[in-house]
């Protein structure tokens, strides 16, 4: 055992590539930084970043927003969430999720996870059938992709209309179909710790010429939808133009040329942290009270962060939490009673009134450890950063984790 100590912080993102900086400042220059400020003829950077979106995601439209929470409760309001609507979604998830629900004055239905923080089909349908919700927004929460094939067919099965939350799967893929585009819309999220970072920002992609319009223009586009990049023909905005409300979600110019800069690097950023991610999950693997979950082989994902459940360590999770602090690790819990930083359970979400009682849900998170993979660590920094998780496991006397 050593005591060696980790002194990279796990929030460093790394710094933006220089040909975005130098469009930002040149947008600086400019002085015209908002979306629809333009000279005549020119096309904005924020309507070439929605085409190339679009293209990455191989999607017919993009309407680039504010954040990737705006992003899903324009996407609910213009899939057709209103007051009172129920709309099923996994209990293990960030707060923008049940936040942008309510905010459309949707009810979330909770639904259950299994061990591996996938959507619990089973309970998926079982609610789906007791609550008759005709909506599921599923989060591919921390990049965990569910057996997409089983979950489409309750939607088919049940007319559900799917909204996907990609904000941890932008770049992943299920059976080679990229995450996204299994539902009718999918937002992503472009916050600073996700896989492109403009401080704040989002995408919402669909095929479907309807609710893309409504989304460009719930997003506030005033009347001047038509200078968007990746958006459906005249005719389609006619019908739909006066019915929905501006929520001024608009991205901005100085993001948006930061997010090409980054897009371009999307793939190969994928590659570096999934390099990241496996250095963790051999490091971890078959160590004392730690249970890696395995992916399935089809699930292409994007390891910008690594879970594990400290299975053998049940009660002192705290424990071993502060004493990976002491050596420089950040482990988030997903198991507290109150919320801490980023993370929340969804019993503390009081604004939706008394939770739904989900013992699998609480008993997997009460386990659930989480760790930040930034790029501005090394493949050597991981394996570190295993290395002192399993001694500290071990020191607290971990049991072999239960299979
Ligand atoms: C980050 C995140 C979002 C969107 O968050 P914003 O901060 O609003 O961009 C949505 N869902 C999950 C699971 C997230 O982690």
């Amino acid at each position: 055992m050593t005591n060696t100590r980790f002194d990279k912080p796990f929030t460093q993102q790394e710094a933006i590539p220089d040909e975005g900086i130098a469009a930002a400042v040149e947008i600086l220059r400019g002085g015209r930084l908002h979306r629809y400020n333009t000279l005549a003829g020119e096309v904005s950077e924020v309507s070439l970043l929605e085409q190339e979106y679009a293209a990455y995601q191989g999607a017919k439209y993009c309407l680039a927003t504010t954040s990737g929470g705006q992003a899903m409760q324009i996407a609910l309001r213009a899939a057709g969430v209103k007051p009172g609507t129920k709309v099923l979604a996994n209990a293990y998830t960030l707060a923008p999720v049940p936040g942008a629900i309510f905010a459309t004055g949707g009810v979330p239905v909770l639904v259950e996870i299994g061990r591996d923080w996938h959507t619990d089909v089973d309970d998926l349908r079982a609610k789906a059938a007791a609550s008759g919700a005709k909506y599921l927004m599923l989060s591919h929460m921390r990049g965990h992709i569910a057996d997409m094939d089983a979950i489409c067919a309750v939607c088919d099965e049940f007319g559900i209309t799917m909204i996907e939350d990609c904000a941890h799967t932008m770049g992943a893929k299920w059976r080679g179909k990229r995450s996204g585009n299994f539902g009718t819309v999918a937002c992503f999220s472009t916050q600073t710790y996700k896989h492109l970072n403009s401080g704040e920002g989002g995408f919402l992609t669909t095929d479907d010429p309807e609710l893309a319009a409504r989304a460009v223009v719930g997003s506030g586009s005033y009347m001047l939808y038509g200078s968007h990049g990746a958006i459906p023909d005249e005719d389609v905005f006619q019908r739909v133009r006066l019915d929905s409300p501006n929520c001024s979600a608009r991205m901005d110019m100085l993001r948006a040329a930061i997010l090409r800069a980054q897009l371009r690097n999307l793939d190969a950023n994928v590659d570096r942290w999934n390099a990241r991610y496996r250095a963790l999950e051999n490091g971890l693997r078959g160590a004392a009270g730690i249970r890696v979950p395995e992916r399935a082989a089809h699930e292409s994902y994007v390891g910008s962060s690594f879970q594990f459940q400290a299975l053998g360590l049940a009660g002192s999770v705290p424990a071993l939490v502060a004493a990976c602090a002491a050596r420089g690790v950040d482990i988030k819990w997903f198991g507290a009673d109150t919320p801490q930083a980023f993370t929340s359970r969804y019993d503390s979400w009081k604004y939706l009134g008394d939770p739904p009682d989900l013992p699998n849900t609480r008993s997997v998170l009460s386990t659930t450890c989480d760790v930040r993979v930034p790029l501005t660590f090394s493949v050597e920094d991981c394996a570190l950063i295993a290395v002192i998780i399993a001694e500290e496991a071990a020191r607290l006397g971990a049991v072999q984790a239960a299979e």
